[in-house]
């Protein structure tokens, strides 16, 4: 009986400790953890896919339905990050709410400026970024918009906690630009200097800090080296003085540290996301990972 009665007791308690809070569903961690910054004990949010994984080819899960099908709202990183996976998984769950269009639907992609916008689709060529560079979340200095996006869009589906969501935003940002001054200082020490990445989802960091990348051993975005590609990064090495390969942890990398041990290049490992390394684990730790990896 009294197993009973504390079943029941710790039953009721979670059913109230999640009712009334708005369920959003992210596509990637980052966007949860800055979900978790802003909703506070207002929102429960799940991420979808994984940190440690590659996010472009997520693998889906039975479990990403039933997500997707009880979520007040969606935030996906747009962009074409999510379209090789997410767009069956939406019409599974058959959720009008969450459809794109939708009022419970928020496209962090639409909230930044987009680098490396093709003139012409190049899809058929293997190019997986046909709407540009969709990694634009790893510059901190976009950050603050799309916590700013998140806010409205909390605020516009439960408008009775708008004044919370809205001064949860000013604190995150307030925190925030105080740590992007401490990264600021330590990456200014890179500046000018040249890298190779693997695929390229530090450039809209590289270019606000002024790092030049001077290649990618990717031929193009989702595409794996070939041995000419190689060789032509390699006659380009030996022209120049690259500093740096920086590698994600999905990617086979033998190429790059192929190319680090042969030439002397520094070859660096850096999350991408939330849980790709374990010391990044939540969106603020993220960013203290990277900038940690490029200066130590
Ligand atoms: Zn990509």
């Amino acid at each position: 009986m009294r197993k009973l009665c504390i079943t029941l007791f710790i039953l009721l308690f979670a059913s109230s400790a999640y009712a009334g809070k708005m369920k959003v569903v992210s596509t990637y961690p980052y966007i949860a953890s800055i979900v978790d910054h802003i909703g506070g004990d207002r929102v429960r949010v799940n991420a979808l896919a994984r940190g440690d994984f590659d996010p472009h080819t997520v693998i889906p899960k039975p479990s990403f339905i039933s997500k997707l099908r009880k979520a007040d709202v969606l935030i996906i990183n747009g962009a074409q990050l999510e379209i090789g996976w997410l767009p069956p998984l939406l019409k599974q769950s058959n959720n009008p709410a969450v459809n794109p269009g939708s009022s419970g639907f928020l496209d962090l992609s639409t909230h930044v400026k987009l680098i490396d916008v093709p003139k012409s689709i190049s899809r058929e060529q293997g190019d997986i970024h046909p709407d540009g560079n969709p990694h634009y979340y790893l510059n901190p200095h976009n950050i603050p918009l799309l916590a700013k996006a998140i806010s409205e869009k909390l605020s516009e589906c439960d408008s009775r906690n708008s004044s919370y969501y809205k001064s949860n935003c000013r604190n995150f940002i307030t925190m925030w630009n105080q740590k992007t001054s401490q990264w600021d200082s330590k990456l200014a020490a890179l500046k000018g200097k040249q890298v190779i990445e693997y695929h390229k989802n530090y450039d809209y960091l590289l270019r606000y800090y002024s790092i030049s990348l001077a290649g990618t051993i990717e031929p193009l975005p989702g595409i794996p080296p070939t041995s000419k590609h190689i060789e032509s990064l390699e006659k380009m090495i030996s022209s120049r003085n690259i500093s740096f390969i920086l590698m994600d942890v999905y990617n086979p990398d033998e190429a790059g540290r192929h190319l680090s041990k042969k030439y002397g290049i520094t070859f660096v490992k850096l999350p991408h996301d939330i849980g790709a390394v374990p010391e990044a684990n939540d969106i603020v730790s993220l960013f203290d990972e990277i900038v940690r990896r490029l200066t130590k």
